[in-house]
Order: C-alpha cells, then structure tokens, then sequence
C-alpha cells in the first residue's frame, strides 16, 4: 500500500468481504442482531474458544432469554450456567453489566462507546464488538487475534503490547464504514482461521496481494515477541472428605478475590519441605476447623489460569471430628455425589468430580468409631 489513499483502503474491505460472503464461519450469534444476545456472546468470547461457547451460549439464552431475566437471575445459576467457561469474573460482570442497563437504561444496551465502556467487563474490543455487530456503528477491536493479523498485515515491528496506538489506529482506518459489524466479523474470521500463530495460510488469505509481511517473507516472524515472564506454579492438596453417611464435603469461597463465590474441595498451597497429607490436614483444619485422616491418592489435576499454573494433588478423606467453620469460607455443605452438580465449581475442580463418579466410593475406616458429622 502507498501513503493513505482511500483506494487502498477500499481495497481491503472489498476483499475481506467478498471473502467472508463466501468463507465466513456460521455462529450461532451472527444468525441474531439481538443486542442481549450478542451482549453474552462477546463476554464468553473474551478468552473462550467459540467451539466451547457455542454450547454454553445456546444454553444461556434458553434459560435467560431477556436481559431482564438475566438481571433478576441468582448468582448461584448465573456461575452454573458459566460453568465450563473459566474466568469466572466475566459472570460476574455480565450479571452486573445487565443489572446496570436494566435499572439506568431501561433495559436497552447503551449505543455509545464512552458509555458502554464504564460498565463492569467491558473493554475497548468488546464495546466494539457489540456496537459493530449490534447497531451496525463503525466502532474497531483489537483482539489478540486482530494484533497477530494487523501486525503482520502492515509489517509492525514493535511488539503489540506496545503498539497498541497504532493497532488501534490501523483497526479504525480499515473497518468499512458501510459494513463495519461484517467487517469486524470477517476480520475476526482471517485471524482465527487463516492468519493462524505458527502457520499463517497466506495462499488462502484475502489479503494476500496487499500484506506487507508476505512480500517482505516476514510472516512467520510477526507479530514481534517479547520474551514473557515465567508464570508462577503451585502444588496445592485438596481433600474430598467423606463422612459414615457417603457424603462429601464442599466449602464456598469468599465473595472476593480468585474465583469468587465458586464453591470447591477443601484444601490449600503446600508448604516448602511439607508433605501433601499434612498440607491437607493442616488446611482443612485452619479452613474448617475439622478433624480428619488423609487416605488414598484420588487424582491429580493440572491447570493452568492466566497468572497462574496450579497443581491439584487430591486425596480421600475420612471426617473424624469437629464441627465446620467458617473460617476461610463463606459456607460449607455435606453433599451425596449427584447433587455436586446442583453447585457451579471452579474448572479444575470438575476433573475431581468426574474422577469420584467414575471411582468407587472408599470404605469409611472401621477404626475411626463411625465418623458421623456432627451438628452445632
Ligand atoms: S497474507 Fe498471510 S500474513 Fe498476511 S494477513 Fe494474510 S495470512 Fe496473515
């Protein structure tokens, strides 16, 4: 492309959009120009792979069809419905977000960007999702994605974290005025599908014949890294307790903080030089106030959050005495294995629950005198 000229432009819209007519993937949410509707989509879509949120967004609608119902649902159903999304604070938000509009806009999702922008999760590209798509307003969005694909389409050399002036420039001056909310769509569509991280498919890519990194072989080496931190990992024991009745013990996390409000197995960070066991019993006394015995291995479970790799190493409990408190939670349950999915848990908790439905239920230790619970 030479200097700024409207034709070059021009050119690039024509191209993008002849190609999505042709090529651009059929997502539940592009069937739709329901404001709400595609107010979750964008909030799931944050850092969730649309072939898992298909399903939760489906599932979503049907049960909270109206940002009405949405506004009036509870906490609890709105953390089971995003179960399987991960980053629960998006829940979170969009239920305050939707809150928001329903009790100071009248139910209706604010059309300009500033406003959009001050409501709870919702950021520059995600504002410019919903107006683009929604209303149709020419409002750009830079997605990680759209950095990989701007910046190899204009050869940027600077890394994008610190470029983001220019990224946002380059996504403003490219979107069609005419068709921005198919614009965004389709520019979201080069960036999953064909301007891929490792393997860039140039020879399917509409922009081909105006890339600035193609002509110049720099494909492969854009956008430009910066060497990233090491991301910090622990070891945490969890115990999934049981008591002489064949139920388990769940705990609910504080109303702040990582996984706010989710609910889990017990447990916590091991210790320099302790074992698991005895981080185990440790926490669960200090969390609970309970007594147990530590028992079998169960499974262990790695995952990984944005600032954070953990790992899970679970083990059989047996309650032996104490009554809970509420010392590191805000609520506790005894609960028989089905109902576990009456409560929303965290994602990496759910390979704990599924290695318990697949795994016999432990023998309740003859030695510890009957293990019944008991009550305050
Ligand atoms: S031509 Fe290749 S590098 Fe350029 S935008 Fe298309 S896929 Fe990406």
């Amino acid at each position: 492309m030479t200097g700024d000229r409207w034709a070059d432009w021009q050119w690039f819209r024509t191209e993008l959009l002849a190609w999505y007519a042709q090529h651009g993937r059929d997502l539940p949410w592009r069937r739709t120009h329901d404001p709400y509707a595609i107010l979750v989509s964008e909030f799931m879509l944050q850092q969730t792979q649309v072939v898992t949120v298909i399903a939760h967004y489906q599932k979503w609608l049907k049960q909270l069809p109206t940002i009405q119902t949405c506004a009036q649902a509870q906490p609890q159903d709105i953390f089971k419905l995003w179960e399987g999304l991960g980053y629960y604070r998006r829940a979170t938000y969009l239920h305050q977000t939707c809150q928001i509009i329903v009790r100071e806009y009248g139910g209706k999702i604010p059309q300009a960007l500033d406003t959009l922008i001050t409501l709870p999760g919702i950021g520059r590209t995600t504002a410019g999702g919903i107006l683009s798509h929604a209303f149709n307003l020419p409002t750009p969005i830079l997605d990680g994605n759209v950095q990989r694909v701007l910046s190899r389409l204009f050869a940027l050399t600077t890394p994008p974290h610190r470029n983001q002036k220019q990224l946002w420039h380059y996504s403003q001056r490219l979107l069609d005025p005419v068709a921005p909310g198919r614009f965004n769509q389709a520019l979201m569509d080069v960036g999953a599908g064909v301007c891929l991280p490792k393997d860039p498919q140039c020879g399917r890519c509409p922009w081909q014949n105006g890339c600035m990194s193609t002509q110049t072989q720099q494909q492969h080496d854009l956008p430009v890294r910066e060497p990233g931190k090491e991301i910090p990992h622990r070891t945490i024991g969890v115990g999934v307790i049981w008591n002489a009745q064949g139920q388990v013990l769940i705990d609910q996390r504080p109303s702040t903080g990582l996984l706010a409000n989710l609910w889990e197995f017990p447990g916590g960070k091991v210790e320099a030089g302790e074992s698991v066991p005895d981080c185990i019993r440790r926490e669960i006394y200090e969390e609970l106030g309970l007594e147990i015995q530590v028992g079998e291995h169960l499974i262990t479970v790695n995952h990984r959050y944005t600032h954070l790799r953990v790992t899970l190493v679970v083990h059989h409990c047996f309650y032996r005495s104490g009554i809970p408190e509420l010392r590191g939670c805000q609520a506790y349950a005894w609960v028989e294995l089905p109902d576990l999915c009456r409560y929303p848990f965290p994602q990496a908790n759910q390979k704990i629950i599924q290695a318990l439905q697949e795994s016999p239920i432990p023998p309740y230790p003859l030695e510890m005198g009957g293990g019944r619970v008991q009550s305050k």
